[in-house]
């Protein structure tokens, strides 16, 4: 069977265990059914996945001129304390500004290979915490814009990693912790003017991922580098394919790669 399309990051739904799709034009693949198959995956061009044009990819699966000039890759999408629609202030596009960052946003602690601070839209989770691949997390402050979560994400910053040690997360070199005690302890260090926000009963969420071994070690696919690659899938984390022989692959950082996909 061979499937064919641009790459995007896989979607994902909570489940026993974490289900994932890989979504084409035409087609979708329920990622889990491939488990303990041989998947190719073969290399066919670039195509920008904000433009279409088949340029190279720059960054979050877009060209260079997409990627410098879409307000989606502002500079406040990975640093939210510089976020000012709350000010009425523009970036690239105000309109676009204000509806992502005046909503209610979420700083949380995941642990996908230790403990690690993150700001999302209250609506993004659990699925980023998917995509880190935490197998648990919890909220700490809900607050109404990304501004705040921001500069919460900065002071707690001082006190944990913001983070994950990928290669810890996919050969499962970790440990279970007590997020409630370390949000307990996170208390004293938020702003401020975030301190009403914080969530003293929030619990925390585990996550299960679709895996059936994890290599000892491993080694990541650039497709850019090695554009064909054959291996049976052994399990899924975050937005990775866990290969048999150590092999993994990172579908997102793949977005805008337009390639064909067979099972055996
Ligand atoms: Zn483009």
């Amino acid at each position: 069977m061979t499937y064919q399309g641009v790459l995007t990051k896989m979607k994902t739904e909570l489940a026993e265990n974490v289900q994932y799709y890989l979504i084409f034009e035409e087609d979708f693949l329920n990622m889990n059914q491939v488990l303990d198959k041989k998947l190719a995956i073969n290399f066919l061009n670039y195509e920008c996945t904000a433009c279409k044009k088949k340029k190279k990819v720059f960054a979050n699966g877009v060209c260079y001129n997409c990627f410098m000039e879409l307000p989606q890759n502002g500079e406040w999408v990975i640093r939210p304390e510089l976020s000012k629609a709350h000010l009425d202030t523009e970036d690239r596009d105000l309109e676009f500004e204000k509806a992502v960052q005046l909503q209610p946003h979420v700083v949380y602690l995941a642990n996908s290979s230790n403990v690690k601070v993150g700001v999302t839209r209250k609506s993004e989770i659990p699925t980023r915490w998917i995509d880190q691949g935490a197998h648990e997390a919890i909220e700490i402050v809900e607050v109404p814009n990304r501004y705040l979560a921001g500069i919460t994400e900065v002071a707690l910053k001082e006190h944990l990693s913001d983070k994950t040690n990928w290669r810890s997360m996919l050969t499962n070199d970790l440990k279970d912790l007590d997020l409630v005690a370390i949000r307990e302890e996170m208390r004293q260090y938020l702003p401020a003017e975030v301190a009403d926000y914080y969530l003293a009963n929030s619990r925390e969420l585990e996550i299960k991922f679709p895996v059936l071994s994890y290599p000892a070690k491993c080694k990541t696919l650039n497709l850019a580098k090695m554009p064909f690659y054959e291996g049976v899938l052994k399990g899924i984390k975050g937005q990775y394919l866990i290969f048999e022989d150590g092999m993994v692959f990172n579908v997102r950082k793949h977005e805008g790669f337009n390639v064909s996909l067979s099972l055996s």
